[in-house]
């Protein structure tokens, strides 16, 4: 089994890093730990023993006397750091993946969910239902709170979201099932292809029993391939949005089904509202009656299940015109489910692309758009998928990039919304050009609304 070195470099001192070097501290590990930037977390681990190495530019000799390489989600495969690991033979992975080194022979199992979108939705709502179950549970991983300090504790289970990143920096950690509930293109400048994304997301499969959205082609898709050149006796659990065959979760005559054709609840009772919303409870129950949840806890813990804010919410409604937060669709897969749950939309959108074609989108939801109302980065690329493939919509352009830049929009939308539509903001892309992440877009967008109206 994959074992912790002596000397191990920590690249990025984020949430994840900090908490890995942390515990390879207290293990009597040699640390050292680098970041581009100096920050709080860098000085802490200093003062706890770790060597410290800050600067754009990574010195030469950065992976001398050094055995293995800790990396954050940052550190993508043609970084130059990993890429001169590689060429050292340096075993490279991630937090996760030292979580499931340092696990005990006691330790909760873990119940593992990736996906392009509803990561985090299906994580939380697993939560819900294994408690519901009467199970010690914890939801963790990349919803935000790191494994590597928590995953020992005194659980029995734990709902564990992962990453394509992570999945990619992961080398033996094998859940005990593991979702791929959906796979659309995302990251794509990171992982370098398609293939290689959905590659790594398979990793989450790796004890051999599946989950898998029988709706979605590209997950049956990538099921199909591991089976034959990875685990042929890959043991699949489908779920979907259809009536099931036997043994699979589905959805019929309006009630969630479980495998054994017993009704779970209505699709009514399932929160936040939407199709895709449906499907993400339907995986959450699949995995959770592989410790044992039953049609009851399944639907107790659905119905006590809160949703997660900027992910769809509506946030207020001023003369007929709804306003809602959809600032976590991050890709055009995750802004088409929010935009095909309503018909007339005065859509806000742009940011970064991340290197992923937005025209497939607007083809698709072009019929529902009044008008659009673009900022951020990659609003150029935007507009032209909207003048070729949406001609008849009107489209307003932001071209400052200050935080005010959200008044400006929610003030353009207010001008063009009248009663019956919809202003969604369903950005389709990442936030870092202009917030430090989707929730400070999606509250700037909350207050900037309160401004206009309450001015
Ligand atoms: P993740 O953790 O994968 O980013 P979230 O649960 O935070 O996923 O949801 C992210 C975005 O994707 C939200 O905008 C949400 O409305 C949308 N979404 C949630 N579940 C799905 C799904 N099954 N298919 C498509 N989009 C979804």
């Amino acid at each position: 089994s994959a074992t912790i070195a002596q000397r191990i470099l920590v690249a990025g001192a984020g949430i994840a890093g900090t908490a890995s070097a942390t515990t390879l501290l207290s293990m009597n590990r040699d640390v050292t730990v680098y970041d581009a930037r100096d920050c709080e977390n860098l000085r802490t681990l200093e003062k706890q023993g770790a060597r410290i190495i800050i600067g754009v530019n990574a010195p030469p000799n950065l992976l001398d006397d050094i055995d293995q390489l800790l990396v954050s989600p940052g550190f993508a495969p043609h970084h130059p750091i990993v890429t001169a690991a590689a060429i050292r033979g340096i075993d490279v992975y991630c937090e996760p993946e030292l979580a499931w080194r340092l696990r005990t022979p006691e330790a909760a199992s873990w119940l593992g969910i990736t996906g392009t979108n509803g990561k985090t939705t299906t994580t939380t709502m697993l939560h819900a239902i294994l408690t519901a179950a009467g199970l010690r549970s914890q939801a963790l991983g990349n919803i935000g709170l790191p494994l590597v300090s928590v995953a020992n504790g005194p659980w029995d289970v734990l709902a564990v979201e992962l990453s394509s990143y992570q999945l990619h920096w992961s080398h033996t950690l094998a859940p005990q099932a593991g979702a791929i509930i959906n796979l659309a293109p995302d990251h794509l400048d990171w992982h370098g292809s398609m293939e290689s994304y959905v590659e790594a997301k398979t990793h989450i499969w790796r004890s051999g029993t599946a989950i898998v959205n029988l709706d979605d082609r590209a997950v049956i898709a990538a099921a199909r391939h591991y089976q034959a050149h990875t685990n042929p006796d890959l043991d699949i659990i489908g779920f979907t949005l259809n009536p099931p065959d036997k043994g699979q979760f589905g959805l019929a005559e309006g009630w969630l089904i479980d495998a054994n054709g017993e009704r779970i609840c209505p699709a009514t009772d399932i929160r936040p509202s939407g199709l895709h919303n449906v499907a993400n409870a339907l995986a959450a129950t699949a995995l959770a009656y592989q410790v044992g949840a039953t049609p009851r806890s399944a639907a107790e813990g659905l119905r006590a299940y809160r949703p997660e804010p900027h992910r769809n919410v509506t946030i207020a409604e001023y003369d007929g015109v709804r306003w809602v937060d959809d600032s976590k669709a991050t890709n055009p897969h995750a802004a088409q489910a929010s935009l095909e749950s309503y018909d007339d939309v005065v859509w806000i959108a742009g940011g970064q692309l991340k290197g992923v074609d937005i025209a497939p989108l607007v083809k698709a939801v072009a019929p529902r758009l009044k008008s659009a109302i673009l900022l951020g980065q990659d609003r150029g690329l935007v507009a032209e998928a909207l003048r070729e493939y949406a001609p008849r919509v009107p489209v307003a352009i932001v071209d400052s990039v200050e935080h005010s830049a959200m008044d400006e929009a929610v003030a353009a939308a207010d001008a063009v919304a009248s009663p019956g539509d919809t202003v969604l903001l369903a950005p389709s892309a990442a936030s870092f050009d202009m917030y430090a992440g989707y929730a400070e877009r999606g509250q700037a967008f909350a207050a900037a609304l309160t401004r206009r109206k309450h001015r």
